[in-house]
């Protein structure tokens, strides 16, 4: 099988699964319980936090482990602008964020919430003056970006957008689970106020995590208990925030430029099919190193990927709702593609585990397998 959806999930990574196994070896208590059992992981826990911390140059209590990024995403929005103590109101998001914001967003403005939507062109990349125009009449709002598009792999002006809120005042939220490896930079240059990451993103099990910069007020979304220092109740998931830790180290060992030499070989066969057509911005420092996006010509994507999938290609359609069809992209929409061209994403992404041969192999399967749908569609004409 040749995997090539890690903007998805990516495989789990071996030594993690060593590492967890190590630590369940002896018994593991609920990490608030006083006994012996409870305070090895507490240690685990903590440690896990302060090797988070390190690794993107936050403090410990700036750390808040969550379920996964789509809690932490949550939390972000609602937490900050339900604070009794939070300065700011309104929220500034854009039209193509991942569902964990754009449905919180949607559903923040259905309860009366002031929600700024900023638009984006056509490859993705959101308008800046939008942004502006925003933050004049109201400048102390929450601002909501993502630094990579999870479906386009389009990269988001994000110093930009750090420099624009600072000068208004405003608090922003950076969804870097496409982005690890910009989180720590962000963070240091004091850039961000609250940034999200995934484990399975990295090569962990799946979980959260939100960086919350000091003084930054955040409510609880989720209640019945004093975990996460007050900031999300539930017994604590020692072995999933173990995981984060391990996974992100192992992940910013990584050099992003590798994984670019992937895409770019993949690339290189693709763009012989003259069906093919690259979606996302053509500068390389404008894009993610790990996502791929393409339209072929009108071909839906999603019998390009069962027939990818009856070849041991798995690749996925930017998004895929609970039944598991593919759906019109909204992201692909906004920017401003038809209808039918919006069925036809096919995201191709890499990770710590791919390697060129494979690559190279999938991209001549895939370029097969698209000339031969489009010249059967031509004879069915
Ligand atoms: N944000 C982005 C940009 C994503 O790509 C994803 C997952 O696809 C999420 C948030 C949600 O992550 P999780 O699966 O950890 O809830």
């Amino acid at each position: 099988m040749i995997y090539l959806d890690y903007a998805a999930t990516a495989p789990f990574r071996p030594g993690i699964a060593d590492t967890l196994n190590e630590i369940a070896r002896e018994p593991l208590g609920n990490p608030s319980s006083l006994h012996r059992a409870g305070r090895k992981a507490r240690f685990y826990l903590e440690e896990a936090r302060e090797q988070c911390a390190n690794l993107l140059g936050a403090k410990v209590e700036e750390i808040v482990f969550c379920s996964g990024a789509t809690e932490a995403d949550n939390l972000a929005l609602r937490g900050t602008l339900s604070h009794s103590d939070i300065k700011h109101s309104g929220l500034i998001t854009s039209s193509v964020e991942h569902a964990a914001v754009f449905e919180t967003a949607q559903a923040m403005e259905e309860d009366g919430q002031a929600v700024s939507w900023m638009k984006v062109n056509s490859t993705g990349e959101i308008l800046l003056d939008s942004l502006e125009r925003s933050l004049q009449g109201n400048p102390r709002q929450l601002v909501s970006v993502m630094a990579v598009n999870n479906e386009i792999g389009t990269r988001q002006p994000i110093e930009e957008v750090s420099t624009i809120c600072r000068s208004h005042g405003a608090l922003l939220h950076v969804d870097a689970v496409q982005a690890p490896h910009q989180a720590k930079e962000l963070i240091d240059a004091g850039a961000v106020d609250l940034l999200t990451l995934s484990g399975h993103k990295m090569g962990g099990l799946p979980g959260g995590l939100l960086y919350v910069r000091q003084g930054v007020p955040l409510a609880p979304q989720i209640l019945g208990g004093a975990q996460e220092d007050g900031r999300r109740a539930g017994t604590s998931e020692v072995l999933r925030a173990v995981s984060m830790a391990r996974a992100l180290q192992a992940t910013l060992a990584e050099d992003p430029s590798e994984l670019a030499k992937l895409r770019d070989l993949f690339e290189q066969t693709l763009k012989e099919c003259g069906a093919a057509h690259a979606l996302g911005p053509a500068s390389p420092d404008k894009r993610a190193a790990h996502i791929s996006a393409w339209l072929f010509d009108n071909l839906g994507a999603e019998p390009i990927l069962t027939r990818l999938d009856l070849l041991d290609i798995c690749a996925s359609s930017g998004s895929a709702c609970s039944s598991h069809a593919v759906e019109p992209s909204r992201v692909v929409a906004a920017m401003g593609y038809d209808q039918t061209q919006s069925m036809g994403l096919v995201r191709f992404s890499f990770g710590w585990n791919s390697t060129r041969e494979e690559v190279r192999r999938a991209a001549r399967v895939v370029l097969e397998t698209v000339e031969k749908m489009i010249h059967k569609e031509k004879i069915a004409r």
